[in-house]
């Protein structure tokens, strides 16, 4: 059995939806769908979920919203219309968008959650009627029947663990299960949505509860690329990489998969592939827990902008217990996370994103670490670009950093900092902004043809 989950794009017309039913349509072991809401037919186009934004912001205000969802229910009708599928479901469609209206506008913490959540609510129940039409003994499954339970904090809600319990009764259902994503119910009955793009954590839930074979995810890209395809000419699209790996690269920078969507299918093990709706027949990326295929040390070069380092240097500090205890207590203090702390003898790196600050909050900070540290050295580098080089095979391989660092000097790419993970799978450095494409570029041929 396998959870097909299939992303905005993949279904943002009648033309798409039609590659949609011919995947599903093409292999029995597609029980389980999880569908997001429309999403842009072009790049200037709404997705709906934002159509939906709008609509909140619009009941807030107490302003019409007529024109709104007749935008919205055109585009679900505009999907349904080669399908001939029964007017009934529609209706239904129209309904709930007409719903909105008697929403509660004041104390009601759940009003965006249930406007936004309509996008893929509505989607399910019309992709079923689709599947229905094509003689496919498919229903919508909503996520409160199925047993996807969240917690109470809107917008950003996070599964209960005895959901995966309730959705395993669902293994055996003799239909296709159409599953809209992006939210789940709380205990008391509300809707509640995960973070923006959280369809993919739907299907990487619904996957680990029911132990399929593999969560397939189809997007609109033939998988994952080993370098920003906007860096580098046709980098070479990654064949099969592990959680871990995935996890480095995701963190800077490639942004297919949401965040936290691999959360719950790396913990139950399940293996994980992007695909393309558009090219269906291309193996696309497979997520694994392991690989056996180690030959490439390096599986991918990735980047991001946006960080910050504070350096901190005093003569003898390892010799005073808990030092860094009190620059972390500081950190604390302030609120403030960190993402890499490199340390010399007598030095630390902190390394953070700078979004975090402001130039007020900054001074505040820095006062504070030379009164309480008192160090000999103290400074902040701004515009810093992480870098990094990924790949499990690199814990066998010899000579990796010196390659890398080798290449950068040669393009006269000034480090700032360079930190490897003691599990060896990513070598990450810290440079000027301006010189990220750069260094991306000449490390990703490095080591890759
Ligand atoms: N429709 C939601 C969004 O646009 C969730 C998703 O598509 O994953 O954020």
């Amino acid at each position: 059995m396998k959870v097909a989950k299939f992303g905005g794009s993949s279904l943002a017309s009648a033309e798409q939806v039609e590659k949609v039913v011919a995947i599903i349509e093409s292999d029995p072991k597609r029980r389980f769908v999880v569908v997001s809401a429309p999403g842009k037919r072009s790049s200037d186009d709404q997705k709906v979920t934002d159509l939906l934004l709008a609509v909140c912001t619009r009941l807030c205000a107490q302003e019409e919203i007529t024109d709104l969802i007749e935008e919205i229910y055109a585009r679900y009708t505009a999907i349904a219309a080669p399908f001939g599928i029964e007017q009934v479901h529609l209706d239904r469609i129209w309904q709930s968008l007409a719903a909105f209206q008697t929403l509660p506008t004041q104390d009601n913490p759940h009003l965006y959650d249930t406007v936004l959540a309509s996008g893929e609510d509505n989607n399910a129940k019309l992709i079923a009627g689709i599947l229905q039409s094509r003689g496919l003994a498919a229903r919508y499954m909503n996520p409160q029947e199925l047993g996807l339970l969240v917690t109470d904090e809107p917008q950003n809600a996070r599964i209960l663990n005895k959901s995966y319990a309730k959705i395993a009764q669902w293994r055996d259902s003799p239909e296709i299960l159409v599953i809209p994503g992006f939210f789940g119910y709380t205990e008391a009955g509300e809707i509640c949505t995960f973070s923006r793009g959280g369809s993919d954590i739907s299907g990487a839930i619904v996957a680990a509860g029911l132990q399929v074979e593999l969560y397939e995810n189809f997007t609109d890209v033939d998988g994952i690329f080993s370098a920003h395809p906007g860096y580098v000419h046709h980098p070479e699209s990654i064949k099969e990489v592990t959680y871990r790996e995935m996890r480095e690269l995701s963190y800077a920078g490639f942004t297919v998969l949401h965040d936290e969507a691999l959360m719950p299918s790396y913990h139950a093990k399940i293996p994980v592939v992007i695909k393309n709706t558009n090219n269906p027949s291309h193996p696309g990326t497979l997520i694994t827990n392991q690989r056996d295929n180690l030959d490439q040390p390096v599986i991918g070069v990735a980047s991001d902008e946006g960080f910050c380092m504070i350096y901190i240097r005093k003569y003898l500090m390892n010799r005073e217990v808990g030092f860094t205890l009190r620059v972390l207590e500081i950190f604390r203090e302030f609120d403030l996370n960190y993402e890499h702390m490199p340390s010399g003898i007598d030095d630390i790196s902190i390394i953070m994103r700078s979004n975090q600050l402001n130039p007020v909050l900054e001074e505040e900070l820095l006062r504070k670490i030379a009164y309480e540290i008192d160090p000999d050295e103290l400074r902040m580098t701004h515009d810093l670009s992480m870098v990094v080089v990924v790949g499990e095979g690199m814990r066998q391989r010899v000579g990796i950093t010196a390659d890398s660092t080798a290449a950068l000097a040669r393009k006269n790419i000034n480090l700032e900092m360079i930190n490897q993970g003691s599990s060896e799978v990513s070598i990450m450095f810290g440079i000027h902004k301006e010189q990220e494409k750069a260094a991306v570029r000449t490390l990703y041929y490095t080591f890759f043809d």
